[in-house]
């Protein structure tokens, strides 16, 4: 972070031009592009900053959007998913235009409704190196990729993997309606073990014991590697 020079001060809060928003440093806010088709730049703010003469100016640290990182946007990728990266910079206050809010993950899957100004980031990104922070995240489904907050997905009773409804051959408007799952590893395998002219005396223990035996997929993909086309597992899977 630059230090404050002399004849410069640094300002708690700015209320943006031609609004009641205050922004201070710590919030996240939206800046105009030069090219009025694009999306507006999201940044955190670091500092504030006035000089003699008043002029505004705001240190920031970018957050890029999926497809100005080196990999682009994949399929798991949220329509509002931000990466915080290690770009910062210093712009006029004047091409802020608004305030917004970058939840964390967690926070942002709870989110009863998804406001315009709501974005949510799960990466640190490097743009010398395109690398991400953390470097694994848990996957799911078959397709083994990690969750995309904005695509339904359904959870197997049996393994409790999550599972897209496309992955399963299923329709959205399927999935939707259904009451219970089992993913066809699950009932597949639970049908096996059952013995032949008898029925199970508790299909329910039957179940939980595969189940304990059922591979765990939570180890995560390296992400550098699901951000390369090379790497990309069950690359078929990709439906665009
Ligand atoms: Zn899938
Ligand atoms: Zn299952």
């Amino acid at each position: 972070m630059a230090k404050t020079k002399p004849g410069k001060k640094d300002l708690d809060s700015y209320t943006i031009k031609g609004t009641s928003k205050v922004f201070r440093p710590g919030d996240c806010v939206l800046m105009r592009p030069s090219d009025s088709e694009k999306l507006p730049y999201v940044a955190l703010v670091e500092k504030i900053e006035a000089d003699h003469r008043s002029n505004i100016k705001v240190h920031v640290r970018w957050y890029y959007r999926p497809e100005e990182s080196s990999g682009g946007r994949r399929q798991f990728h949220g329509a509002k998913e931000l990466f915080l990266s290690d770009h910062y910079d210093v712009q006029s206050a004047h091409t802020i235009e608004g305030k917004c809010t970058v939840h964390s993950f967690k926070n942002y899957t709870k989110l009863e409704n998804v406001g315009a100004d709501d974005y949510f980031c799960r990466f640190e990104y490097k743009a010398a190196t395109g690398g991400f922070t953390p470097d694994r995240v848990a996957v799911y489904c078959k397709c083994e990729m990690p969750y995309n907050p904005d695509d339904l997905m359904v959870q197997c009773e049996g393994c409790k993997d999550w599972f897209h409804p496309s992955c399963v051959g299923m329709s959205i408007e399927e999935a939707k309606k259904l009451d219970h799952f089992l993913c066809s590893d699950c009932s597949s395998q639970s049908d096996a073990k059952r013995p032949m002219n008898s029925f199970p005396v508790s299909p329910t223990a039957e179940r939980v014991d595969f189940c304990s035996l059922h591979p765990t997929k939570k180890e995560g993909w390296l992400i550098s590697s699901l951000h390369s086309d090379s790497t990309v597992p069950c690359e078929s899977q990709y439906k665009r």
